[in-house]
């Protein structure tokens, strides 16, 4: 049987969703955490020369990835020029992407009311561009935008469409449900209608969006006809009401439909990357997503608990642990003693059974305040240090203020003094900033600087604010997420408070003193190491 295999482009069809954004390292970190989950395609976006751009093409060109392949996005050649001088092509070319996915016109009523292109040389932009692609050594994946209104419309030249592409050498070519109108019987006919016209030598790959709500249901219909290949984002996101979500499509694959799509070791960690993601992604996991969300397994009536306890099949469509997740109560995915113990291992941390009992305790309370750990890797070791009395602080806070001012011409300046000691010594510094965690980062600097040179290398690469309304009925809470760099190793580091720069003070400090840890090298990412918290 063919392998079914997974293609995911979170990293740009799912950022054209609403408040999504990512900087190029947090792309980074959503590629490591896909190619763990054993997802086989990861598009990366177009290699433009915005310098966010160029700084994930070269981020993502020195990374060493187990399974996954990274392929740059972009459209066909334009009208009137040769492949070979478009300038977008070769920019595409010259990627070291070693895999193109390029975008084409199927539907007929956009090339009259669109691009005002004629059929034959849309079929010859469609042939030149990936015969270009394949002369230069790359692999070809052909995206059919609007296929299936396209072969609603007219069926023979929409076919046509994907034969030029496969002629020309795709090794794939995708049926794009690009306004999310099909249902699943229009979708699966459709599919079988091309699968039967390219054969065997071309595969066929499906990409949907969730207009009609059928994104999910349209994958699986299109994979039951003969595709190969599954294009969405973790989560769903996406432009209006999202694509294709592949946390619920892989899960419905491999556990439902019997297809190996990843090794099942990795589809143990399919709710933790989700949630990670959303962290990453400044996004509350959401609770009642299927499979992944924290009420997935969660069963409140006294009717359902008690059939859960006689045969969990009489409540429950799979085992909860098959994707990572957790039959109810839980408040994390962390909370298990196992988990604690492999992270503190990871650390190079000593906890007996006494003290991963009272991290447990720790963690659930902290929870319960609002702390979450999924992209907070730096807070979470921290917290595990400090049960195993191998937390070294960096200083001792004696006081801080900020001062924000805002004058009649418009400027704004804050000022931040801190006081603080070390080993004895009091130290006061007082810097300004272009805002209160700025300014308290450099007083902080300023204090200590000379004493930890490391310091000098530690970049704040991030800075995420989320208020959490109404948390446990204590009113309004803000959560900040802090990413920080040393050039080598990245981390996150997490603070909680009703007062925001509290919340980003405990974040910041955390994140230093993450640094400054004694510990073994570490030569990866912490989100490298096999549990993410
Ligand atoms: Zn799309």
């Amino acid at each position: 049987m063919t392998q079914v295999k997974l293609y995911d482009t979170t990293l740009r069809d799912g950022m054209q969703g609403q408040g999504m954004s990512l900087s190029a390292r947090e792309k980074v970190r959503v590629v490591r955490a896909l190619d763990r989950l054993g997802v086989q395609f990861i598009e990366a976006g177009f290699p433009s020369s915005n310098p966010k751009e160029v700084e994930l093409f070269r981020l993502l060109s020195d990374e060493p990835l187990e399974a996954a392949t990274v392929s740059a996005f972009g459209m066909t050649r334009r009208r009137d020029v040769a492949a070979e001088d478009d300038a977008a092509l070769r920019t595409l070319v010259e990627c070291f992407a070693p895999a193109v996915t390029l975008v084409g016109k199927t539907w007929v009523l956009h090339l009259e009311k669109v691009t005002k292109v004629s059929r034959e040389e849309n079929l010859a932009m469609i042939a030149d561009s990936v015969a270009f692609c394949r002369e230069e050594g790359k692999r070809v994946i052909y995206d059919a935008e609007h296929f299936f209104d396209g072969f609603r419309d007219d069926p023979v030249y929409a076919l046509e469409c994907l034969r030029a592409a496969a002629g020309a050498g795709a090794e794939n070519v995708t049926l794009c449900d690009t306004n999310g109108s099909s249902l699943p019987e229009e979708v699966a006919d459709a599919t079988a209608g091309v699968v039967a016209e390219l054969g065997e030598a071309t595969s066929v790959g499906i990409h949907t969006h969730n207009d009609a709500e059928c994104a999910v249901a349209n994958s699986l219909a299109a994979v039951r006809e003969g595709a190969t290949l599954v294009q969405g984002t973790v989560n769903g996101y996406g432009e209006r009401c999202g694509n294709a979500n592949l946390v619920s499509i892989l899960p419905a694959l491999q556990l439902k439909m019997g297809l190996e799509v990843v090794d099942p070791e990795r589809l143990l960690m399919l709710t933790e990357t989700a949630h990670y993601v959303d962290e990453l992604c400044n996004v509350s996991p959401d609770p009642d997503q299927p499979y992944v969300g924290r009420n997935a397994f969660a069963h409140k009536g006294g009717m359902h608990v008690a059939g859960v306890s006689a045969d969990v099949r009489t409540f429950e469509h799979l085992d909860p642990e098959s994707v990572g997740n957790r039959r109810d109560v839980l408040p994390s995915e962390l909370s298990g003693r196992a988990t604690i113990l492999s992270r503190a291992e990871g650390a190079g941390l000593a906890l007996d059974d006494v003290s991963a009992q009272r991290a447990v305790e720790r963690l659930k309370e902290r929870e319960h305040r609002g702390y979450h750990y999924e992209a907070a890797d730096a807070s979470f070791e921290l917290l595990l240090r400090r049960e195993a009395g191998e937390y070294l602080p960096l200083f001792r806070l004696e006081s801080f203020r900020v001062v924000t001012e805002k004058r009649e011409d418009g400027r704004v300046q804050t000022e931040a003094t801190i006081k603080i000691w070390v080993n004895g010594e009091r130290y006061l510094h007082t810097a300004e900033g272009n805002g209160p965690v700025n300014a308290l980062d450099r007083a902080l600097r300023g204090a200590i600087g000379d004493r930890y040179p490391h310091l000098a290398d530690i970049e704040l690469t991030g800075y995420k604010v989320r208020i959490l309304d109404e948390h446990h009925g204590t009113g309004a809470v803000t959560r900040v997420l802090l990413d920080s760099s040393d050039g080598h190793e990245s981390w996150g580091s997490i603070g909680v408070s009703e007062n925001i720069i509290e919340a980003s003070w405990e974040a910041l400090v955390e994140s230093l003193e993450y640094a400054f840890q004694p510990r073994k090298p570490v030569a990866t990412d912490r989100a490298n190491t096999s549990v993410t918290p």
